[in-house]
């Protein structure tokens, strides 16, 4: 099979994690992804890490996107961020509104990612292609389900041009979000995030983290299973290499793997799906 694939990184905080990347990466290559994206300023890791790792990928021969988050940040300092990605030869960026830690008010000259496609549109015109995030189980802190669609399409209608969806294991979800877009004439692709099941705990806190629903007869598994990581991983490949396959069958235009810097478990989803 041919879909495209994306992959996601997140900075490395020691040059001992940037080595484990590098070497994670030289295996995920073999996945020919149409490009690499790096988070910026999630979980605290620095912002100059995220230009460092794009720069480092597109040396390697990959295409690949910064991450680009606005909450608390002025105009200028995006505008310089632009010019950073820009002059580093950035073809593509992925525009966030991003958390601030608890504690800070709001703050910065953005309220929503939608401002910041405009802004970026405005200030650079179609230089480089935006993916925005959608949410096929509804952000957590959205209103309603319907204004959560109302906001990913502000930012298709300022100008994004493709989505990547949050993590989720309810193929339903996803289906039913891209028909409610469609039916409002939206027409940019929407590509599914999928987060490699290895670990219990850290699926668990993530996904109350993020709102992303771990249905309860996989949560019950997982935990069931205890420190068996051995019975995790090889549940976790059954049951998200089935998710692919229902979400590639039922026309999702690729996928974007959360690959958490590791390279095994992306490869094993590839290989059990037949990507590659
Ligand atoms: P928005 O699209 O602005 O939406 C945020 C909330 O505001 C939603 O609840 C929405 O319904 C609501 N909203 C939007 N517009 C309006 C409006 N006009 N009126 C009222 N309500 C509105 N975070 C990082 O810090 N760094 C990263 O690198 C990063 N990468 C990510 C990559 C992907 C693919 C995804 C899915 C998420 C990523 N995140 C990252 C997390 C993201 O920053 C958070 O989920 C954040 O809370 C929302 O960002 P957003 O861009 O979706 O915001």
């Amino acid at each position: 099979m041919s879909h495209p694939i994306s992959l996601e990184f997140f900075p490395p905080k020691t040059p001992e994690g940037a080595e484990k990347l590098r070497v994670a990466r030289q295996k995920l290559y073999a996945l020919q992804p149409e490009f690499c994206s790096v988070t910026f300023g999630a979980g605290g890791s620095t912002q100059d890490g995220t230009l460092q790792t794009v720069s480092e990928i597109m040396t390697e021969g990959c295409p690949a996107a910064p991450h680009l988050s606005c909450i608390g940040q002025s105009r200028e300092t995006i505008r310089e961020r632009l010019s950073a990605y820009a002059a580093a030869g950035v073809k593509r960026i992925v525009a966030l509104r991003g958390d601030l830690p608890s504690g800070y008010g709001l703050g910065g000259e953005f309220r929503y990612a939608s401002e910041l496609v405009s802004f970026i549109r405005a200030e650079t015109g179609r230089q480089f292609h935006i993916e925005v995030a959608a949410y096929p189980e509804t952000h957590p802190q959205a209103k309603s389900p319907m204004s959560d669609l109302d906001a990913f399409i502000a930012k298709v209608e300022a100008g994004a041009d493709a989505g990547i969806t949050q993590y989720f294991f309810n193929a339903d979800a996803y289906f039913r979000y891209v028909e409610d877009l469609a039916s409002r004439g939206v027409k940019v692709p929407v590509v599914p995030g999928i987060m490699p099941i290895t670990s219990s705990s850290q699926l668990i806190r993530f996904s109350d983290a993020c709102g992303a629903e771990i249905p309860r007869w996989i949560r019950m598994r997982l935990q069931a299973y205890g420190d068996d990581t051995a019975s995790i991983k090889a549940f976790g490949l059954d049951v998200v290499a089935d998710l692919c396959r229902r979400l590639l069958a039922g026309g999702a235009p690729g996928l974007h793997f959360y690959t958490m810097n590791q390279a095994q478990a992306t490869l094993d989803l590839c290989s059990r799906i037949g990507l590659r």
